[in-house]
């Protein structure tokens, strides 16, 4: 079968892989779509993502939904055909445990597509995956998959924005980068009550995809627009980059509220600490997600108007041009790969 490999910085290769076995306690899973995240894309450019670096074949890919296509032995639900999405954490978690909150926080663990582990940690974009059984998320019958494939990104961003608590209900709210995880961003103030929700960034394209998701307001900074200061209760900087932390600081009132839920280069960096203190305006950071992924598909069941976000498919085949699509932020927001027919479609 075919698969999404990651050799080393700069080489990506779709080849042909060894098929799993079913897995005792587990299911095989028939993929149909994959997104692409940015941890896919730093594994794909630069053979690492922060600390974790690729020292062995890796099939990228953590953002999965298909079809269920054998079950293992022990398990009798969901039955071979339903649509799922998939889970990408195996949490290690203490022993005796019974849905605890909190563990994705806790040190070892897995997740789909992931060099954290030695060996590496398999991901989704394959043709067939085997994940256990508490890994997958039977699909609502109104929720396609091409609009599922967005669980696990929506998770992170629900995730994030549940950091910031009661804050955000009646807020005036900033999403400092209006990408993907942006974008979802967006969604997520909007359903926690935020009462109005301002997109910036540099592209015109993710601020119109922002816009279709519910932001109130778009400030195009390539366009002469700026964000302005002290004019927001909370703000969430989703590109990943300083100077949106910067802006989303300032943009803050006093006493405001700062998700940081773009992924910030390693390292120490330079950020206005002072006005952090002098305004006491809490900083908050946020990991991944926990418990989660069950809203998430209950909101993109609900909200048909996320579809937007997924502005591209690429069939497997075509799955470098994919990671290149990806990357280019003025030119796509959410890019997913198809690795089998889609049963939604005629
Ligand atoms: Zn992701």
């Amino acid at each position: 079968m075919r698969a999404v490999v990651v050799h080393a910085a700069a080489d990506l290769r779709v080849e042909d892989v060894p098929a799993p076995e079913v897995p005792e306690g587990g299911a095989l899973v028939r993929v149909v779509y994959g997104g692409i995240c940015g941890s896919d894309l730093h594994y794909a450019r630069d053979g690492r993502n922060g600390p974790y670096a690729v020292t062995e074949p890796l099939t990228l890919g953590h953002e999965v939904v298909g079809v269920v296509e054998r079950l293992g032995a022990g398990v009798v639900a969901p039955a071979v055909g339903t649509r799922v999405a998939v889970h990408p954490a195996t949490p290690s978690a203490p022993a005796g445990a019974v849905e605890p909150t909190g563990l994705h926080l806790r040190r070892g663990g897995a997740y789909l597509g992931s060099a954290s582990t030695q060996p590496h940690t398999q991901g989704g974009l394959t043709e067939l995956l085997a994940v256990r059984a508490a890994q997958l998320r039977p699909l609502p019958d109104g929720l396609p998959l091409r609009r599922a494939v967005l669980a696990e990104p929506l998770a992170v961003a629900l995730h994030g924005v549940g950091r910031l608590g009661s804050r955000v209900a009646g807020a005036r709210a900033l999403v400092s980068g209006a990408g993907p995880i942006g974008a979802l961003a967006v969604a997520a103030l909007k359903h926690a009550g935020a009462a109005h929700v301002t997109a910036a960034d540099l592209q015109a394209l993710p601020l119109a995809v922002a816009g279709r998701v519910g932001a109130d307001a778009l400030v195009d900074l390539s366009a002469g627009g700026t964000v302005p200061e002290e004019a927001f209760d909370v703000a969430v900087e989703a590109a990943g980059v300083l100077p949106s932390l910067r802006t989303a600081i300032r943009a803050v009132r006093p006493g405001g509220a700062v998700l940081q839920l773009g992924i910030l280069p390693a390292g120490d960096l330079p950020v206005p600490v002072s006005d952090v203190v002098a305004r006491e305006v809490a900083l908050f950071g946020t990991q991944r997600f926990d418990t989660e992924l069950d809203a998430a598909v209950a909101l993109l069941a609900a909200d048909e108007s996320l579809a937007a976000v997924v502005t591209d498919v690429f069939g497997v085949e075509d799955a470098v041009a994919a990671f290149a699509r990806a990357a280019d932020s003025a030119a796509s927001s959410k890019t997913v790969v198809q690795l089998g027919p889609d049963p939604d479609l005629p």
